[in-house]
């Protein structure tokens, strides 16, 4: 309805019939691809483009150096990083630090960790599909500032938004794919592997292959091995 016909019908005593049936107004969006680091966290913050806003304690943008070669995207918050606004701050989280280790690496140091979802699913129930599709472009955006050399999903959820098919972590897993011409090496979620220790040795084979990867991206060779 345009504003004159509002007016039209609010000058004619009609405004609370006109109110009841307009159309949602949609929540108005800035183009993401245009923003920097800290428009796009103003942004992500007071996101209201899913219903997860409204039973989020914050939502949890991402932690690391927003320069970083290495890449590690992680499926959603769950209840501690909905608390503390960091993601992979639980057991979870003590695992993929305990992961990074193993290759060298640290949380913040050439590292950046970030989820598809920015907030959290109550009772950390799968992320919807919607909810995927409105959160994934703040992602896309954040790998855009990034410029990582190397991506790493962490589970199923994020291995599937990154590379756009529906197949499993046992299909996807040993060799390198690629988003928008980044490496990725998909591996397993650090929750699944606590619940599933004869993965764990997969999960190092993984790692194996990202640190080759990164080693092979850094001699200024191809990703392919
Ligand atoms: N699981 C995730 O996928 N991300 C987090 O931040 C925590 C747990």
């Amino acid at each position: 309805m345009t504003p004159r016909r509002a007016l039209y019908l609010e000058e004619m005593g009609l405004g609370p019939v006109w109110r009841l049936r307009a159309e949602p107004v949609a929540s108005p969006r800035a183009e993401l691809g245009t923003l920097g680091w800290d428009e796009l966290k103003c942004q992500v913050a007071g996101c209201t483009a899913c219903a997860l806003h409204q039973t989020r304690t914050q939502a949890v943008f991402g932690v690391g150096d927003e320069h970083a070669d290495w890449l590690f995207v992680g499926e959603a918050p769950g209840a501690e990083e909905d608390a503390q606004g960091e993601p992979f701050v639980g057991q979870a989280g003590k695992l993929l630090d305990n992961m990074l280790k193993s290759i060298g690496l640290k949380r913040g140091d050439n590292v950046y960790i970030a989820n598809v979802l920015k907030c959290r699913p109550p009772g950390n129930r799968n992320p919807l599909p919607e909810e995927v599709a409105q959160c994934q472009p703040y992602l896309k955006r954040q790998i855009e500032l990034i410029q990582p050399k190397l991506i790493v999903t962490l589970g199923k959820f994020a291995a599937q938004a990154l590379l756009g098919q529906e197949s499993t972590i046992a299909s996807l897993r040993g060799k390198a794919h690629t988003y928008q011409g980044i490496p990725l090496i998909v591996t397993y979620h650090p929750a699944y592997l606590l619940r599933t220790l004869p993965d764990k040795a997969k999960a190092w084979q993984d790692l194996c292959l990202a640190q080759e990867t990164m080693q092979r991206l850094n001699s200024g060779a191809s990703a392919a091995i």
